[in-house]
Order: C-alpha cells, then structure tokens, then sequence
C-alpha cells in the first residue's frame, strides 16, 4: 500500500503530514484517554465518518463519508477501543505488562469488517456501501491485535511528543513522528548545541 499521511495539527498550531504506518495507529490520533482529550475529534458519529473518508480505509478504496454509517452506540465502541488500543500500544512502547482488560476490549472486537467487492462495470476494488460503525471498528481491532502479536510499535524519539507509529522504512531506523515536526526540531537543536560548545570552546 502506497504511503498514507494524515495531517495534524498540535495545539500550537503548527501543522504536519503524519504516517502512523496502521489503520489502528492512525486512530490513536483521533483522540484518547486522560490528557489525551485535548486532541477529541470525534465528537459526533458524522465526524467519525468524516475522518474515515480521510483515513488509510480510504487508500484501499476510496468512499466519502456518505457511505458510512455509524449510531451513537458504535461511536463509543470505536472510542472505547482506541482508548483501549492507546494504553496497550503504551505499554508495549514502554516495556509494561499489557493491561488485561484492555486487550479483552481489543479481542471482543474482531468480528466484522468492511467487505472488500468488486465494481461489477469497471472492476475496482471497492467497499460493500454502507460502511458501518461495527466494521470499522472491527478492522481496527484486527489491526490493532496484528500489531500487539508482532510488534514493532514505536514512540517518537521526541520528548513532549508521545506519539505512536509502526516503523514500515527498509531501513527499520525511524525515530520521529514526522522529520517536519519533531525530526527537525531535533537537528535545530542539536546543531545549536554544537555551535554553542564551539563558541565556549573558542572563548
Ligand atoms: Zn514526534
């Protein structure tokens, strides 16, 4: 799958394109539990359809947020998921046992997801219509268990930053939620260090 990005934007204000690597990573940014709320973007089940249409979902196969539906009671189920989802993938980041309760959330989930068919007229691939709150929630679920069983759940090497991305790069050496935010916030003050050790070096 081709690269996908979401755009962010942190309560300073700046705004920077951010690829979690993950349908259920890329949830995570939605909003979450605790400090968290400050980032609450799902308010109201037309927002949650509103933000899919604009999620990786959509890279598979494009939709608006006409063909999805979603009730009040599936929106709290995919927030009480993510939620879920933020203190698991935590504690996997942080080298915690994984709190029980919570992956019995991430387990009761699995069940449906969007079903992939085929255009009969011009043969792409496409989402059954409706998309609905309880498949949605069940592909993040699924990926969200994927990811607790391999692993590879990263935090940004930042301090203050916190947020979490699956390392997809060849390399295998990403550090930084995105270079535009805090990969460049870091070379600016590294080379500030530097200059100021050969100032005080020169004096
Ligand atoms: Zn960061």
């Amino acid at each position: 799958m081709a690269t996908w990005t979401r755009t962010l934007t942190r309560p300073d204000g700046q705004s920077f394109r951010f690829d979690p690597g993950s349908f259920a990573l890329e949830l995570l940014v939605s909003g979450g539990p605790g400090e968290l709320r400050v980032f609450e973007a799902l308010h109201a089940p037309d927002d949650l359809a509103a933000w899919l249409a604009d999620s990786r979902l959509a890279a598979t196969a494009p939709f608006t947020a006409a063909d999805v539906r979603v009730t009040e009671a599936e929106l709290a189920a995919v927030k009480e998921l993510r939620d879920a989802f933020w203190r698991v993938a935590r504690s996997m980041v942080r080298g915690g046992d994984l709190p029980s309760a919570d992956l019995d959330v991430l387990n009761a989930a699995t069940a449906e997801t969007p079903r992939p068919v085929v255009d009969p007229h011009t043969r792409a691939l496409t989402w059954a219509r409706p998309i609905t709150g309880t498949q949605v929630l069940g592909a993040a679920a699924r990926d969200a268990v994927e990811l607790v069983a391999r692993g590879g759940v990263r935090e940004c090497s930042a301090d203050n930053c916190g947020l979490l991305f699956v390392d997809t790069s060849r390399a295998g050496n990403r550090r930084w939620c995105s270079m535009e935010r805090c990969g460049n916030r870091h070379k600016v003050r590294a080379h500030r260090a530097r200059h100021e050790t050969e100032t005080a070096e020169a004096q």
